[in-house]
């Protein structure tokens, strides 16, 4: 799943537990709760809730764990009962992220074969092997 493209997104509030549908949801915008004001993707949402989306109008629904969601009973708003489970971790990785500045280590002229400065862990790890009488 992508998250590029804006999808109406019911989220239950990891802090109060209000639900709050956001209709034009999109990754890298912060889902603000509109009772206690918290990011709720702030949360761990791979700890915290489970993920659906519906399969025919492709709202997407972030509920808490202890939700009861029955796959078949459930019914969306738009009146389908088929959803399909939204992976959380897939979900949080493109949305709670904050931007990290990968560009340093993404310098296309890098020269992998020049020792680096800091390579003094791998040292260090290979010289625990040679002090070591057992092995
Ligand atoms: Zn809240
Ligand atoms: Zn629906």
């Amino acid at each position: 799943m992508t998250l590029k493209t804006p999808f109406e997104l019911l989220i239950e509030c990891g802090g109060c537990g209000l639900e709050n549908l956001i209709p034009g949801f999109v990754s890298g915008v912060p889902a603000v709760c509109n009772q206690c004001r918290e990011n709720m993707l702030a949360y761990d949402l791979p700890q915290t809730h489970q993920g659906h989306t519906c399969d025919s109008c492709g709202r997407a629904y972030l509920l808490k764990t202890e939700t009861e969601f029955v796959d078949g009973e459930s019914e969306c708003q738009c009146g389908s009962r088929d959803f399909t489970e939204l992976g959380l971790k897939d979900f949080a990785d493109q949305t709670a992220k904050p931007e990290t500045s990968e560009s340093d280590d993404d310098d296309p002229d890098f020269d992998w074969c020049r020792p680096a400065p800091d390579n003094s862990q791998q040292e260090d790890f290979n010289e625990i092997f040679d002090d070591n009488p057992g092995f």
